[in-house]
């Protein structure tokens, strides 16, 4: 990596570098005068920057590097807010990130006509259906399937509902659609570490579900503050089953361990604290007693959980993509009473643009697995 390079990927560590102004602005926060911005442009001519290295070399200076890299990793802060933006209002090429591309006629397809683009950098068409390309239905119908199944509806009864839309889908196939998507976007999700305090508290819980009749056990970890579904972990004893592994699954996602960690007195979890998080994590132990306020807050990730014990009826394996998607539902659709009517993610500083979170996520999950950073 050269010296350049490596002052780029530096700045771009630091939390509130860049922000995103207006859809096609940019600043980017000098490193020698942290009091100075520049602002990056996209224009009809691909990103422009108003520093000199640009102006004189008219090549790309670090600012236009950092965007470039913080436009594919999707990762912009606007007060100190991590942003998932919405892939098709960048207007950017989907194989290089280039700004100069025009529209290059359509594709004829069962949905209709699909305007397609040519990027005039790299010289590949595309279209801007990212994640949805070669889908049968539209993103509305597919996403609206997802909602409707981790709210709590069999695919029996979404296939019904759409048929009296006049949506002719297989149940099978709605499966499909959840069980893919629910997959791409947890892949995605996992490489955002939330914003979590400096001191994290962290609880966790078992939840009791039933898997094709049989009694099973979802270990899982949130942040106290944000109620973020941090980690889950699946096990088929509650008392045998070590939590280790849901502790290790809860410190990469938050990036570091927590400073206090909360549990009921099930004995793993105090073996499983000193061996993972190690002895600066104060960990407490509180014995459930019916009406106990204490574990309130994870009672409300339980229920959630517990409400939809519909949803698990056709679970099969262990580690299965309907946890992983229940954990995007409750974490980025589901508006919280007691976090003012945010999502945990918002609470967290995650916010994902466009009113169809799903649609958001899908397209930047699509697009991050195709440019595999
Ligand atoms: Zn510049
Ligand atoms: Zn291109």
């Amino acid at each position: 990596m050269n010296a350049r390079k490596q002052r780029a990927k530096l700045m771009m560590e630091t939390k509130g570098h860049c922000s995103q102004l207006e859809p096609n602005k940019f600043t980017v926060r000098s490193q020698t005068n942290p009091e100075n911005y520049y602002t990056v442009s996209k224009t009809d001519n691909g990103l422009i920057c108003e520093c000199k290295d640009h102006l004189c070399r008219k090549a790309d200076c670090k600012h236009i590097k950092i965007v470039l890299e913080i436009i594919k990793k999707n990762k912009c802060y606007r007060n100190n807010t991590f942003r998932i933006m919405e892939r098709t209002k960048l207007k950017l090429c989907k194989y290089c990130d280039s700004g100069k591309i025009k529209k290059s006629g359509t594709r004829t397809t069962k949905k209709g006509k699909i305007q397609r683009y040519a990027c005039l950098d790299c010289k590949k068409r595309f279209t801007a259906n990212f994640g949805f390309e070669k889908m049968r239905y539209d993103s509305r119908t597919i996403t609206q399937a997802l909602q409707m199944y981790y709210q709590g509806m069999s695919v029996r009864d979404i296939e019904c509902n759409f048929d009296m839309l006049g949506i002719d889908v297989d149940h099978s196939s709605i499966y499909d659609w959840i069980t893919k998507y629910s997959t791409m976007v947890n892949n995605y999700l996992n490489e955002i570490v939330p914003r979590t305090n400096e001191r994290v508290m962290v609880r966790a819980d078992e939840i009791w579900i039933k898997i094709a009749g049989k009694q099973n056990y979802l270990f899982a970890s949130m942040d106290d503050d944000t109620r973020y579904w941090l980690a889950s972990d699946m096990a088929d004893t509650k008392f045998q089953h070590n939590a280790d592994n849901l502790l290790k699954l809860t410190k990469e996602t938050i990036g570091k361990n927590p400073t206090r960690f909360i549990t009921d007195g099930l004995p793993a979890y105090m073996k499983s604290s000193k061996r993972i998080f190690g002895k600066k994590t104060i960990h407490t132990r509180h014995i459930h007693l019916k009406g106990d306020m204490n574990n309130n807050k994870m009672e409300r990730l339980n229920g959630e959980i517990r409400d939809r014990e519909k949803v698990f009826r056709g679970l099969k394996k262990i580690d299965t993509p309907i946890i992983h998607g229940m954990k995007v539902y409750y974490n980025f659709t589901k508006k919280h009473g007691a976090l003012k009517g945010k999502t945990p993610a918002q609470a967290d500083m995650i916010e994902v643009d466009g009113r169809n979170k799903w649609i958001t996520l899908i397209q930047n999950s699509s697009l991050y697995k195709e440019n595999s950073i």
